[in-house]
């Protein structure tokens, strides 16, 4: 194989690593961080352009979900490559656990 060959598929590899991969793994730990909490998940959304303006490494995801009280609410998520999953906005699911203690609904 030739050297610029090599380049090329190495390039490739990374291409595909940075934009299908990872983005692939952490949608499913944010879907995995929202139903952990007692949501149901109805749609992730990257927010590509907001990502790069807060912190290099990490991705921004809308998500909008169906808390365990029935209600649907919108959140947005950080994922990074070194710290994981972490609410950054918007209201948290309430979990199944704290449900049957009242309705306590602030979400905060
Ligand atoms: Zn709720």
């Amino acid at each position: 194989m030739e050297s610029s060959t090599i380049a090329i598929s190495v390039f490739v590899a990374w291409f595909a690593l940075f934009l299908l991969v990872i983005p692939v793994l952490q949608r499913r730990q944010v879907r995995k961080h929202v139903t952990r909490k007692g949501g149901t998940v109805l749609e992730i959304r990257w927010k590509p352009f907001l990502s790069w303006v807060h912190e290099r490494n990490t991705k921004r995801w809308d998500v909008t979900y169906t808390c365990s009280c029935g209600q649907a609410l919108k959140g947005v998520l950080q994922t990074s490559l070194f710290t994981g999953v972490k609410w950054v906005e918007g209201p948290r699911p309430q979990e199944v656990a704290s449900l049957q203690e009242g309705p306590v609904h602030s979400h905060a």
